[in-house]
């Protein structure tokens, strides 16, 4: 497989070289507080036999430890591989990608996690794709047809108006408000009707709610759409999105179903990442667990984390989207439409359906559910979940629509390692809560992935780029 390349043409030799002198630094200098606690493991070994020897292996010894096989730490760990530097990724699951993952046992590629390449002119996951061969296919927007709660197809035209409509209510609340709310009092108080607008309050959520991963309810009516994105139409990979994280993967030292559960750091005297295998110690840890996982205090920081670090991983909101793909034995949908709408309440539930006919042979309806609906779908069973999606399929397509012959769901706030699907600007939060994440803890920790970027946080070139940017950060210190 052809392999993307993340590096910043700096000369190999020159990193070996900075490796070389941060080593040599250790062996000169003072034993590190890592070398004590090697010691002191040593010592414990030498005692008489009857001593249990611990269980864990030996402790491993590397420049950086990278937490997370998902694509901004792979960024971080290639380009740090690249630059000569020994790095190790530990991560938890069986597989690489974390919120990039792609199933194909429905004969068609099925992203659990990201889909789109979204904006894709000048997004630098494009050049991985151009890098590595793989193909694209745009999604168009503008393919689309929209139904009424009960059933009644709307016209195109209505829709493009409100669109509109929609664009200038939000143009409204950002110039009216001095004081943050959450963006459905803000939409209350500039346009009283307009939550209860049946085809505003769908784009509310087909649209707003899917992008950012959260309800209206508890988004930031001040920087709810002030991040960044590029141009063009967004595009999917046909090939499937996993060949991205795991084209950045090979070659890399990635020790899977390795739980990372507690670090211990120092200013100045690195870290001792504690996993559930074995402890590994370096100058530096890259952590990009998600924020779920960073809410939930499931690695454990010794000592605590400075405030203001915390502050952010406690405030920055996160929310979840369902995905659920029903495959079906003939298409009974309009083949050559790209998306279909559902005004549905509550209004996140299975309101938006992405039509597989467009760049697969297999019959499969893609529904959604956003807001606040998938912490109530990801607790149902799946024959419950599909019968929830069903009925928002009948209403569309009529009572005689068939059952699906095959279906995947996803529940991205239910699993351990994630705990939710990406991460938004709560009522509150401001720029500074994301970035904040990238002021480095003791000189040894640095936080990079999703949330902790504001122009681009929820995406996958957020990540990427926040794993470049703290592999450089890192780069620069070991050079030091
Ligand atoms: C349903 C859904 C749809 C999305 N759609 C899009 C889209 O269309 N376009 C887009 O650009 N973005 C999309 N995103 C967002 C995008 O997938 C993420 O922003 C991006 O993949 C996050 O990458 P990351 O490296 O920050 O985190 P992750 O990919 O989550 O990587 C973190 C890794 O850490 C591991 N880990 C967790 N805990 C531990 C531990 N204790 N020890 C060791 N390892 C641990 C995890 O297993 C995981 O592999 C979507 C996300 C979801 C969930």
């Amino acid at each position: 497989m052809a392999t993307c390349s993340v590096g910043n043409g700096e000369d190999e030799t020159l990193g070996k070289m900075k490796r070389e002198r941060t080593r040599r630094s250790y062996e000169n200098g003072n034993a590190t507080r890592r070398q004590i606690l090697k010691i002191g493991a040593g010592a414990a070994l030498a005692l008489p036999l009857t001593v249990p020897r611990p269980a864990k292996a030996q402790n491993e010894d590397f420049d950086v430890i990278v937490i997370g096989a998902g694509i901004s730490g792979l960024a971080a760990a290639r380009r740090l591989n690249e630059l000569g530097f020994s790095v190790v990724v530990l991560e938890a699951t069986s597989q690489v990608g974390g919120r990039i993952r792609t199933d194909w046992s429905l004969g068609a590629p099925f992203e659990v996690g990201a889909g789109w390449i979204h904006r894709p002119d000048g997004n630098p996951i494009s050049r991985l794709a151009a890098d590595i061969g793989a193909p694209t296919a745009v999604t168009p927007d503008e393919s689309f047809q929209v139904f009424a709660k009960d059933g009644q197809a709307i016209p195109a035209s209505v829709i493009e108006a409100k669109y509109f409509d929609l664009e200038r209510l939000y143009t409204r609340i950002d110039t009216t408000f001095d004081k943050d709310q959450p963006l459905s009092d803000a939409i209350r108080r500039v346009s009283k009707g307009s939550l209860q607008d049946p085809v505003l309050r769908w784009m509310m959520s087909a649209y707003t709610e899917f992008s950012t991963g959260a309800p209206v309810e508890k988004l930031s009516a001040y920087y709810f759409d002030e991040d960044d994105e590029y141009d063009g139409a967004d595009v999917v990979l046909p090939g499937g999105y996993d060949q991205i994280p795991k084209s950045l993967a090979d070659g890399l030292d990635i020790r899977r179903n390795t739980l990372v559960e507690s670090i211990e750091y120092e200013e100045g005297n690195g870290a001792a990442v504690h996993t559930s295998k074995a402890t590994f110690e370096s100058s530096f840890v890259i952590c990009t667990v998600p924020l779920g996982v960073l809410k939930k205090r499931i690695i454990t920081f010794d000592p605590p984390l400075p405030k203001a670090h915390q502050k952010s991983i406690d405030e920055i909101g996160f929310g979840s989207v369902t995905k659920l793909a029903l495959k079906f034995e003939r298409a009974f949908w309009p083949e050559g439409t790209q998306y279909f709408g559902y005004m549905s309440e509550p209004k996140g539930r299975w309101n938006y359906f992405v039509n597989y006919r467009t760049i697969s042979p297999e019959n499969i309806l893609l529904g959604v559910s956003v807001g606040d609906y998938p912490f109530v779908a990801e607790k149902m069973s799946d024959a419950d979940m599909i019968a929830d999606c069903m009925s928002a399929l009948r209403a569309m397509f009529g009572q005689n629509t068939p059952e699906p012959i095959g279906h995947l769901a996803t529940r991205w706030s239910e699993d351990p390692h994630t705990l939710g699907a990406y991460s938004y600007t709560a009522v509150g939060n401001t720029p500074a809560d994301f970035d904040r994440f990238a002021t480095p803890v003791a000189n040894t920790i640095l936080f990079a992935g999703e949330h902790t970027t504001f122009d681009f946080h929820g995406t996958v070139h957020g990540a990427y780029l926040s794993g470049l940017a703290a592999a450089d950060r890192v780069q620069r210190a070991l050079a030091k």
